[in-house]
C-alpha cells in the first residue's frame, strides 16, 4: 500500500506541476484532495489493515495531501501573478454595469407634487431663511407677549439674542407663518402663494413628532376671499395629490394668527378610518391647521383689514407622505435608512 501511496504522489505532483489555468487547476485540486480522490479511497480501503499499518497508511496519506494542498497553493498563486488583469480581448460592445441610481427622499418629492398643483392653480413660490426674529415668528402674527409658545420649550433661540426683543432676537422659525407677512410687504395684495420649508420644535419626539419638520403653508389674500373658497381649495389640492376624494372634516382651531381658526383633518388612509396609533385610534388625522387670515397680521403687513381678507393653510408634509404610503411611524423619513428610502425609488 505504501508503494501506491507513493505512486499517487509522484503522479499527482507531476500533475500539479503541467498545470497551466486556473480551471485546469481546479480539476486537479477536485482530483487530488476531493472526495473521490485517490488518495480517500486509500483511507476507506484500511479496515483490513491492522492498527498499526492503519496508523502509518493513515498518517503517510495525510502528509501527502498536505503536501497537494501545498503544492497547489503556490501553483494557483503563480498562475494569477502571471495572468492579464484582462481574461480576453475587450469586447467594448458589451453593457456596461448597472449604476445605483439615486431618488427624491418622500417628502421632497411630495414638495414637488404640491408645488405642480399650487403652480397649476396660479400660485407664487416663495422661500426665505430658517432663521427666523420674535418679530417674525410671534409679533406680527398676533400672538401675545406671554403666549407659551414664545418659551423655549417650543422654540430654539439663538444663542446671544437671548435678551434682546423683537427682529434683534433670533430663533429657528417655529413655523413658517411668519413668511406671510415678509412676503405680503414686498408684493402687497392681492396674493395667492406658497412657502415650503423647514421648521423647528424643542420637544419630545414620538411617532408623530419631530424636532425637524417640513412645512408647507399657503396663503391668499384678496377681497372676499370667503371660507368655502378655502375649503375648495383644500379639496382641489388633495385630490391633486392623491388622485381621488379625499374625506375631510373641520373643526374648531385656535392660532392666534386667525379668526377663526381651524383644524382640518382628513380620513386617516393608513387604517382606512378603522382607527390606527398614527391617528391616535379616531380614524382621523389632522393634516392642516388653516383658517381666515386675522386681522392684526393683515394690519402688520400694511394692508387694511377692511379691504382685503385672506385663508391660510399649513399643510403637514409628513404626515401627507405617511398617509400617502401607509407609514405608521414618521421618525422613519428622518432616518436615514437607506433600507427604507430605498422603496420609494
Ligand atoms: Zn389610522
Amino acid at each position: 500500500m505504501k508503494e501506491k501511496l507513493e505512486d499517487i504522489k509522484i503522479k499527482g505532483l507531476k500533475k500539479i506541476e503541467n498545470i497551466k489555468n486556473i480551471s485546469e487547476l481546479e480539476d486537479v485540486r477536485k482530483e487530488l484532495t476531493g472526495k473521490k480522490s485517490e488518495l480517500s479511497q486509500v483511507l476507506k480501503s484500511m479496515s483490513s489493515l491492522s492498527n498499526e499499518d492503519k496508523k502509518s497508511i493513515g498518517m503517510f496519506t495525510t502528509e501527502i495531501k498536505n503536501l497537494f494542498i501545498d503544492k497547489l497553493h503556490g501553483k494557483e498563486e503563480e498562475i494569477i501573478s502571471s495572468m492579464s488583469v484582462l481574461d480576453g480581448p475587450i469586447d467594448l460592445t458589451l453593457p456596461g454595469h448597472k449604476v445605483n441610481e439615486g431618488a427624491l427622499h418622500p417628502i421632497t418629492q411630495m414638495k414637488y407634487d404640491l408645488n405642480d398643483a399650487f403652480l397649476s392653480l396660479g400660485f407664487d413660490l416663495y422661500s426665505e431663511d430658517d432663521i427666523s426674529s420674535e418679530k417674525y415668528a410671534f409679533d406680527n402674527l398676533n400672538f401675545a407677549k406671554d403666549h407659551p409658545a414664545r418659551e423655549s420649550m417650543d422654540t430654539y433661540w439663538i444663542e446671544g439674542t437671548e435678551a434682546k426683543s423683537g427682529a434683534e432676537r433670533l430663533c429657528l422659525r417655529p413655523h413658517l407663518t411668519g413668511g406671510s407677512v415678509r412676503y405680503l410687504m414686498r408684493h402687497g395684495a392681492p396674493a395667492r402663494f406658497v412657502y415650503p420649508g423647514g421648521a423647528y420644535r424643542n420637544e419630545t419626539t414620538d411617532a408623530r413628532h419631530e424636532r425637524a419638520f417640513v412645512q408647507y403653508e399657503a396663503l391668499i389674500v384678496d377681497k372676499d376671499i370667503s371660507f368655502s373658497s378655502g375649503m375648495v381649495m383644500i379639496q382641489t389640492i388633495l385630490e391633486k395629490v392623491f388622485g381621488r376624494k379625499i374625506n375631510t372634516r373641520m373643526r374648531e382651531g385656535f392660532f392666534p394668527f386667525t379668526e377663526p381658526g381651524y383644524e382640518i383633518d382628513m380620513e386617516c388612509l393608513v387604517c382606512g378610518g378603522k382607527g390606527c396609533k398614527v391617528c391616535n385610534h379616531n380614524g382621523w388625522i389632522e393634516v392642516m391647521p388653516g383658517g381666515v387670515i386675522h386681522p392684526n397680521v393683515l394690519k402688520s403687513a400694511g394692508l387694511n383689514p377692511e379691504e382685503w381678507t385672506g385663508f391660510y393653510i399649513n399643510i403637514g408634509l409628513d404626515r401627507l407622505v405617511m398617509m400617502r404610503y401607509g407609514v405608521d411611524d414618521v421618525r422613519l423619513f428622518h432616518s436615514a435608512d437607506l433600507r427604507f428610502l430605498k422603496q420609494f425609488k
